[in-house]
């Protein structure tokens, strides 16, 4: 028999790919949905994975861990690296914890470090709130490209019970929100191109809770309407979790999302390196982070340091804007001032 390949060979083989890979976050507003968001992505990647490696017939039964999955998620279960699978290329999506609250603000500026791109959720009922725009200013203000995510759907159709005519209408006054306000805080060269678009899929919809979300081209490639949205409600649970994981998928339609709209390293630390970087970008250094040169100085932003429970050791979470990390490397630590060496490297992987 052939052996298929597992999880952590494949994320091995595609991080070395810098145009396959998205390192993105969710920003929201307190309460929009963030953290059942972030869980049902992960459990649904690593529904995936155990599919894809054989394992599972229907992919809907729950993943079980193997023993090294579960010591890398102890390390640190927040920032997980995920294989996608669009158009029928592979992907590597790194999704970067960033702080719940905006409180935290250099937590939030150094985790903007690592991501290029951000899915910003907002509650379909509530809409923009205050801490909306807070997390789309930090993000723009670093240039992290936003996607759109309206959650809580299935409040509009339990709760306040609106029609598919007013709830499209919702949407649409929800994205002019949005895209408002990326007019007004957006960089004059970012405001038209980073407006999000119903029609190209850089907006979604759904349940984060119910595990379910649409966009538009999603819905054409599956025939599927926003009449069949409210048919999820007249379901028994089962047949409705089969309807979602065949139609409305919410990792699917979400990484779909990263892959088309937000951009790769290579492309993304071009524009991003002179608005975060002081150095002198015509440098032999800053040409290389420029360029994303895996050929040149290690450059790593540390994003947090976690010490493992079972070893003991710091481990340290980033992002590598140029160079190569190998095990036994030694590396200087620009705030601690001294050379360590790195004993082992690895990702972070559902
Ligand atoms: P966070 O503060 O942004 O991390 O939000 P949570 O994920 O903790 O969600 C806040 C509350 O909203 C919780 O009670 C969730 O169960 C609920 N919630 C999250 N997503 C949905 C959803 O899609 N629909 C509904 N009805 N409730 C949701």
């Amino acid at each position: 028999m052939v052996e298929k390949e597992t999880s952590l060979s494949k994320i091995q083989r595609l991080v070395s790919e810098q145009t396959t890979i998205r390192n993105v976050a969710t920003s929201a507003h307190i309460h929009h949905g963030k953290t059942a968001f972030t869980d049902n992505l992960l459990a649904a990647a690593g529904m995936m994975a155990a599919k894809n490696a054989g394992d599972l017939e229907e992919g809907m039964t729950t993943w079980q861990h193997s023993d090294e999955q579960e010591r890398l998620m102890t390390v640190d279960a927040a920032n997980v690296s995920m294989a996608h699978e669009f158009q029928g290329k592979e992907y590597l999506i790194n999704l970067i914890d960033t702080p719940g609250h905006v409180d935290f603000g250099g937590n939030v500026t150094r985790a903007m470090r690592a991501i290029d791109g951000t899915f910003v959720l907002i509650c379909a009922v509530e809409g923009i709130m205050p801490q909306t725009e807070t997390v789309l200013k930090q993000a723009l203000r670093e240039r992290v490209k936003p996607v759109l995510f309206i959650n809580k759907v299935d409040r509009l159709i339990k709760e306040l019970k609106v029609t598919p005519e007013q709830m499209q209408a919702r949407f649409i006054k929800l994205i002019n929100d949005f895209n408002n306000l990326i007019m007004q805080i957006a960089e004059p060269e970012y405001k038209e191109k980073w407006k999000v678009n119903v029609n190209d899929g850089s907006v979604a919809f759904g349940s984060a809770r119910e595990n379910w979300a649409l966009s538009l081209p999603f819905m054409k490639k599956k025939n599927v309407s926003f009449k069949d949205i409210y048919k999820i409600y007249e379901m028994e649970e089962e047949q409705r979790k089969k309807w979602v994981w065949e139609n409305a998928p919410l990792n699917e339609v979400i990484l779909d999302m990263a892959v088309k709209h937000l951009p790769n390293p290579l492309e993304a630390q071009k524009y991003r390196i002179p608005k975060i970087w002081r150095g002198d970008t015509e440098s032999q250094f800053g040409k290389d982070l420029v360029a994303c040169n895996p050929k040149g100085e290690v450059a790593f932003i540390i994003t947090n340091i976690i010490i493992d429970k079972r070893s003991g050791k710091e481990v340290a979470a980033g992002r590598l804007y140029s160079g190569t990390i190998y095990n036994g490397m030694e590396i200087y630590a620009n705030n601690a001032k001294k050379k360590s060496r790195v004993q082992k490297s690895w990702y972070i992987m559902e």
